[in-house]
């Protein structure tokens, strides 16, 4: 493992030296990746290039054995018990869709009670309201305490009172990808178990924070997107207990997740085959595990150290810019800074910094509810990742300054 060096780490994305005008701080939208990832997404394409589980030929061995390989370094990095509890997806939106439709079509009943938070991202949201109505199940949402200054949580007391309603899901985020705010999981999952929810934990943001053991953890479902992980886009994984994924009613047929098929019926293949409908993204998932193995050749917690030096110098910086009006807090927090500039449109300040090309995102970051609940109609999101430099936190504090005294 080697030390973190922020300048050294850089050096590995290609993106940087080949578009060095930029300063992108748009990393919860989507990550840069690094060449490791591009060469065995590129190898892959061009000498590996074959389908999976399906040939009699030794291409689609080579194929079939890079893919099952990739499912055993996500195994390896969750701490999961068996590679067959690791599902690929198209991403997180694909799983969380896959656990709410396979739980409403198997598990839940009318009356039964799905608790979420207030933070939650719109993919934690839709995928249960989409088969509410028409199952008579119950969503509830925790509901947010606290202010910008010393940074909003979740009511845990409000919680427990959900809790003593017996609900039969908990399903919430790891990180806010509106506010970076990292939720008490660990403590908040063990009650949920308490009270015998199945527990789904979004791990869109908190993969790149702090990888979860799978085994400690109290989750019963856990999943993220490759590409908030330095990995390519088009993929997700979908982690869950083998009783659990046994329990989920398929969401896609077709190919491959099938053991029989007659036209009177079929029957499903074993995990994890089974929820794996269709031809995967096979190069995408060669670029996980190249991601994987990339980041675990870093020390994370130096990585943590260095995301809160980040935070800290823009924080600091923004002090004495005036009429900022922050809506993230620094403490507790995994890299994201929201704000306004008082009295101005989001997407103005958006531009302005694109001017400078500095990539930032502006609106309501899918979390329509939550930002309806804080009063404000949207938020400038600054996101930041192990390969921005602190220099590019100065020159963006620049830009901030001189973009709030053209809007003035
Ligand atoms: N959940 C959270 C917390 C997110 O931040 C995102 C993406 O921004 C998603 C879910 C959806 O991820 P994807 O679009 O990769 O499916």
């Amino acid at each position: 493992m080697s030390d973190f060096n922020a300048a050294a780490f850089r050096q590995h994305f290609p993106f940087f030296t080949e578009q060095p005008e930029w300063i992108y701080l748009d990393n919860a939208a989507t990550t840069h990746k690094p060449a490791a990832v591009l060469d065995a997404v590129g190898l892959f394409y061009r000498q590996q290039n074959s389908n999976v589980h399906r040939g009699t030929h030794l291409l689609s061995e080579t194929a079939t054995n890079l893919y099952e390989d990739a499912r055993t370094c996500v195994q390896k990095y969750l701490n999961a018990a068996e590679s067959a509890e690791i599902i690929f997806t198209s991403g997180t939106t694909a799983a969380l869709n896959q656990i709410a439709y396979g739980l409403m079509h198997s598990v839940l009943k009318a009356g039964d009670r799905v608790v979420i938070s207030a933070l939650e991202h719109h993919a934690n949201i839709v995928s249960w309201q989409l088969h509410c109505q028409r199952f008579g199940v119950i969503l509830d949402v925790i509901p947010l305490q606290g202010d910008a200054a010393s940074g909003y949580q979740l009511d845990l007391n409000a919680y427990n009172k959900l809790l003593s309603l017996n609900p039969k899901v908990v399903s919430l985020t790891q990180v806010s990808n509106a506010l970076g705010c990292i939720l008490p999981l660990e403590n908040m999952l063990l009650a949920a178990k308490a009270c015998g929810a199945i527990t789904v934990v979004d791990g869109a943001q908190g993969i790149a924070w702090q990888v979860p053991d799978m085994q400690t953890l109290a989750a019963d479902f856990y999943c993220f997107s490759a590409h908030k992980l330095y990995g390519p886009t088009g993929l997700g994984v979908l982690y869950g207990k083998r009783e659990w994924l046994e329990k989920l009613t398929p969401l896609l047929g077709g190919g491959e997740m099938i053991e029989h098929v007659s036209f009177a019926r079929s029957r499903f293949n074993q995990l994890p085959a089974r929820l794996e409908a269709g031809t995967p993204s096979i190069a995408a998932a060669l670029g996980l595990a190249a991601a994987i193995r990339f980041i675990s050749t870093f020390d994370a917690e130096q990585i943590k150290s260095y995301k809160r030096l980040l935070l800290k110098t823009f924080h600091d910086g923004i002090q004495h810019i005036p009429g900022i009006n922050l809506l993230s807090a620094q403490q507790n927090n995994a890299g994201i800074v929201t704000l306004n500039v008082q009295g101005e449109h989001p997407a103005d300040l958006a531009l302005l910094l694109n001017e400078q090309r500095i990539a930032v995102r502006a609106g309501q970051h899918c979390a329509m509810p939550l930002f309806e609940l804080l009063a404000v109609p949207g938020a400038v999101r600054f996101a930041f990742a192990p390969y921005n430099q602190l220099t590019e936190v100065e020159q963006c504090l620049n830009a901030l300054t001189q973009a709030v005294e053209i809007l003035a």
